[in-house]
């Protein structure tokens, strides 16, 4: 007997019947024994929906008021699941990040768990109920609703099962696991039984979308044994996410992961000083804006430099009107967007110590007859990036460069929103 936090995605509530089944997948685990809690994300492509319906509405919809829009998928599924469990005879009672006091920093639309209540989860499993919790939400010390960012309900879930010291945290989603690249681009991808939390860890970062990184990164922090598996077929195991030191690597890449979601700006002719860059960088933190991968080329005379970065495109805006008063302030020339890039990236423990990882890379993708842009590495990832039109080209020809195709096709269920 244990606690149990098991997390359903959108394609595994996307209907009333798909509801049904996952209710009875709940009171499996609770007929095995165990306090339950379920976190579960909005309906289908209910998410992409709001968004959409808020872009009709405005360009630049406030982040409040996105936050309040964002919020209310979650709302419906818990509420419905809820029901369906306690329709199978068993006593559920569903949650809001509020009611649960799931506390956040207050950034809209990518807040930070700082902090969750134990307390009411604690009374409502001590009376034997199984609790229902909205995931993607948060809530300030004011009262304020945040979200956590798309597919944030992984970090909602993994975060539960931290503060209540759970015995496991089960994603269960569309696929049967983590593969060894998105089954839905490589459908030969290979299901890795288990893979290391740092592995994990930058797949996610670098857009293996199938866990979101903050849950890996909440789940290293507190020790949360975790697990991704299929809603569709629960005989099988998933993969387990565990210590790099659990494991033998005995292969160099362990995945492969692609990222359209970035968009470069390269400052030319930035006078070559100490102190430019910092003032950009500097500037674009403040604002609370990641940037990913940077590189500082020599300039074509002596004295000034190119420096070229990437950034999300949904700060997009944001950057560019930092960057235009940073380039004023430092006498650099001018600004160039490419929005027609992908990051692509081949991640594995296994390549520490291991040389020529890279060169293998890079002449994958020159026999490919694809050109990379930009390079960024770090101990146990290479990116580099390329053509947005290229990327899924990318990702097949480094799939089978370092020998990870399967014979089996991996299953794959549910559709991509086509909004
Ligand atoms: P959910 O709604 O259950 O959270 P997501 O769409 O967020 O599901 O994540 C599951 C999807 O992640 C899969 O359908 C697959 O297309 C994608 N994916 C990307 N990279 C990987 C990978 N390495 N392994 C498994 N799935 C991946
Ligand atoms: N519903 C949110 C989204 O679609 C959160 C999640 O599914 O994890 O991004
Ligand atoms: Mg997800």
């Amino acid at each position: 007997m244990g606690i149990i936090v098991q997390k359903f995605g959108g394609t595994s509530v996307a209907d009333t019947d798909k509801i049904k089944n996952v209710a009875s997948a709940v009171i499996k685990e609770k007929n095995n024994g165990n306090d339950v809690i379920v976190v579960v994300s909005a309906m289908g492509h209910t998410t992409d929906y709001l968004v959409k319906m808020a872009n009709e509405i405005s360009s630049k919809p406030n982040s409040r008021e996105m936050d309040m829009l964002l919020a209310t998928g979650e709302q419906v599924s818990i509420a419905l699941l809820t029901m369906a469990i306690q329709a199978q005879g068993y006593a559920a009672v569903s949650m809001n990040a509020m009611q649960v006091g799931i506390i956040t920093e207050c950034v809209h639309s990518k807040a930070r768990i700082v902090d969750i209540k134990t307390n009411k989860l604690k009374e409502h499993l001590n009376k034997g109920e199984i609790v229902v919790v909205a995931g993607f939400q948060g809530v300030t010390p004011d009262g304020e609703i945040t979200t956590l960012g798309r597919g944030g309900s992984d970090t909602s879930a993994v975060a539960i099962a931290g503060a209540l010291h759970a015995d496991r945290c089960d994603i269960y989603t569309d696929v049967e696991g983590v593969y060894t690249t998105d089954p839905r681009i490589v459908p030969k991808a290979t299901k890795l039984k288990e893979i290391s939390y740092e592995e994990m860890l930058e797949l996610a970062y670098v857009g293996a979308n199938v866990l979101h990184p903050r849950s890996v990164e909440t789940a290293k922090q507190y020790q949360v044994p975790l697990r991704v598996r299929s809603t569709f077929k629960l005989d099988d195991l998933g993969t387990y996410i565990i210590g790099v030191d659990e494991m033998e690597i005995n292969r160099p890449v362990a995945g492969v992961a692609s990222d359209l979601s970035q968009v470069r700006i390269v400052i030319t002719d930035v006078p070559d000083r100490p102190g430019n860059a910092a003032k950009i960088f500097e500037l674009l933190s403040e604002a609370d804006i990641s940037v990913d991968m940077i590189i500082q080329s020599y300039g074509r005379n002596d004295d000034t430099n190119d420096i070229a970065f990437t950034v999300g495109k949904v700060d997009y805006d944001k950057t560019m009107e930092i960057v235009k008063k940073a380039i004023k302030e430092i006498n650099a020339t001018n600004v160039l967007v490419d929005d027609d890039i992908a990051k692509v990236s081949i991640v594995g423990a296994g390549m520490v110590d291991r040389p020529g990882i890279a060169a293998s890379m890079f002449k994958a993708l020159a026999e490919a007859g694809i050109n990379i842009k930009m390079i960024s590495t770090s101990e146990i990832k290479i990116s580099c990036l390329v053509e947005r039109d290229q990327s899924n080209e990318a990702i097949k020809a480094l799939h089978s460069a370092f020998h990870l195709d399967s014979k089996e096709e991996a299953v794959v269920m549910g559709d991509l929103p086509n909004l």
